[in-house]
């Protein structure tokens, strides 16, 4: 009796151990492995999976990597407030008329807190957000409002064109986002004086191109070296100009319309001539003398107190 009661004790430490190992094996428990991809995978470069604990929001399902579902419930919300600004000032309200990719019926987003690529992506279906900080807030907070806002205007260009690849010009693509991003932030800089314009131009004078932003009609057409940030603003002043009623006066809904144009198979420079009033290589010649003559008139004088 002695001698089992002795084993007894002995058996017992190793029974603990065997139960803390067993708890540790609880498939219930440790993380999920990462196997699931949505259509990032198929429409961008980006071949990664997300932690399979996607959030959803009214209009978007929220994927990460490594996000906490606090930062995807913020993004969530974020984003879903930006998207129906987009659509109030497109005055869409038809959402049914979207065409989401093959097997899709909702909006992603893709926060991306650690894979080496620092990009904001917009693909047929969604975007990519990239964000190094563990929370939105503060500055950070005013940088995701404004990239929400941009990746969302070339989501909703998408969803009306229905296909896999946009058919605007990089300028007027990138031009429009660029300007829906800067109507509610201002983490980028627009340019608001003629003196910014002609040192632009005179920056440019001896570059191929010359810095004339209509030029960019593809990716490929950037000069070599370029500074795209600084080439993202001229497009913004553009659209600002061919929407802005000091300027050519064009409205949203000739956006809207030439993406269904698109839609329906025309060429951008057929479309942009019959809803803006010019052509494109027009526009071309002439853009430096009319963004001149934009500035002037509408320059936003400095305050007193700037
Ligand atoms: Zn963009």
């Amino acid at each position: 009796m002695k001698r089992m009661l002795r084993r007894a004790m002995w058996f017992a430490p190793l029974l603990i151990v065997l139960i803390a190992l067993g708890c540790k094996d609880d498939p219930a428990s440790p993380s999920i492995p990462q196997t699931e991809k949505g259509a990032w995978a198929r429409y961008t470069p980006f071949d990664w999976t997300h932690d399979g604990r996607p959030h959803e929001s009214t209009y978007f399902t929220i994927y990460s990597d490594a996000a906490s579902d606090e930062m995807k419930r913020q993004l969530g919300e974020i984003a879903d407030e930006r998207f129906v600004r987009i659509l109030r000032l497109f005055d869409f309200d038809d959402v049914s008329e979207f065409v989401y990719p093959p097997g899709y019926s909702k909006m992603e987003i893709y926060i991306n807190r650690h894979h080496a690529e620092s990009i904001n992506w917009a693909y047929w279906g969604g975007f990519i957000f990239t964000i190094r900080s563990p929370d939105i807030s503060g500055r950070r907070y005013e940088s995701a409002v404004y990239i929400v806002r941009h990746e969302s205007t070339h989501v909703f260009e998408f969803l009306i064109e229905g296909r896999e690849s946009l058919g605007t010009d990089v300028w007027f693509k990138e031009g429009i986002a660029t300007h829906v991003g800067c109507l509610e932030s201002t983490a980028l800089r627009t340019i608001r004086s003629l003196s910014e314009l002609e040192s632009w131009i005179s920056q440019n004078r001896n570059i191929p191109g010359e810095g004339n932003p209509i030029r960019i009609h593809q990716h490929a057409d950037f000069p070599d070296g370029a500074d795209r940030h600084e080439y993202y603003r001229l497009f913004e002043l553009v659209v600002r100009y061919i929407l802005d009623d000091k300027g050519m006066g064009n409205s949203y809904q000739d956006v809207v319309r030439l993406f269904y144009d698109l839609r329906d198979g025309l060429s951008f420079s057929a479309s942009f001539e019959n809803h803006f009033g010019i052509g494109v290589s027009d526009l071309e010649d002439e853009v430096f003398d009319r963004l001149r003559a934009y500035l002037s008139t509408n320059a936003v004088p400095v305050r007193a107190t700037d």
